[in-house]
């Protein structure tokens, strides 16, 4: 169509769903990336809350907000974020994952992943959005690989992002404001920052070789696979700009990184 630049590739570190109501330094940084990037004709969604049997790509043309928590205020649930699908979009991420089978979606929608990082991101929701979900029976250089195949949709005015958490221990959250971040935490999410500061992707492929920091940080795999994709994403030479980090509840790790920012 036109020759406009290729669009960078985001992930979110999303945290709570509370997040989706706040005005904090994530959420600022969130409203402040959506307000930097030119502005795509689609956003394909990586979130850690559709993790699948099989790989889907969502295809209706109007997918409806899934409130996909318990225990949070009503305010959250009257949450909605009415952006339009794009099914030819989904169409094209199943050509591009060929010869991996993708399911073309008509039940899912935009889970708390999505939804809560793009109320700050593109609060106007005028930008149609695809998720795709993550298959939960494959390893994670699956899903790395998975994100390499999706680089042309960068070329095509997509903007691509990952949500979830770089650290995420749910069963070990510390209630209280100011909660420090456990140690554990620290060193692995210092260690995923130099390895995307290095663009050493196969340290973060291969994270569970960081032992029990990996075990506590990633205790089950779904909010760290997002950041694969992304890192799939990025090109040769481009810089993964640090956006936000910090931790919150002692347990969670709110990083959230850019690649191709200064392409625009
Ligand atoms: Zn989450």
């Amino acid at each position: 169509m036109n020759t406009t630049a290729r669009m960078p590739v985001i992930f979110f570190g999303h945290g709570s769903p509370m997040n989706t109501l706040a005005r904090n330094p994530y959420t600022e940084a969130w409203r402040q990336l959506g307000a930097m990037v030119p502005r795509p004709k689609a956003i394909l969604a990586i979130s850690a809350h559709w993790y699948t049997r099989g790989t889907s790509v969502t295809a209706m043309a109007s997918p409806k907000t899934i409130h996909d928590f318990r225990g949070f205020p009503q305010a959250l649930f009257d949450i909605q974020y009415p952006a339009r699908g794009d099914p030819a979009l989904a169409a094209r991420v199943r050509e591009l994952l060929a010869p991996v089978e993708v399911g073309l979606d008509q039940t899912w929608g935009l889970d708390h992943g999505t939804w809560s990082v793009l109320v700050h991101a593109y609060p106007d929701a005028g930008i149609p959005v695809v998720q795709l979900s993550m298959d939960a029976t494959k390893p994670a250089g699956f899903h790395y690989d998975l994100g390499r195949s999706l680089a042309p949709l960068r070329d095509e005015q997509v903007l691509i992002v990952g949500s979830g958490n770089v650290v995420h221990n749910l069963m070990l959250m510390q209630r209280g404001v100011g909660a420090p971040a456990y140690e554990w935490a620290r060193r692995f999410n210092e260690a995923v920052r130099a390895a995307l500061a290095s663009a050493d992707h196969q340290s973060l492929v291969e994270f569970e070789r960081l032992g029990e920091d990996a075990r506590l940080a990633v205790p089950t795999p779904e909010h760290y696979l997002p950041l694969l994709y992304i890192a799939g994403l990025q090109a040769e030479g481009e810089t993964m700009a640090f956006v936000v980090d910090g931790y919150e509840a002692g347990s969670l790790g709110m990083l959230s990184v850019a690649a191709g920012m200064s392409a625009g």
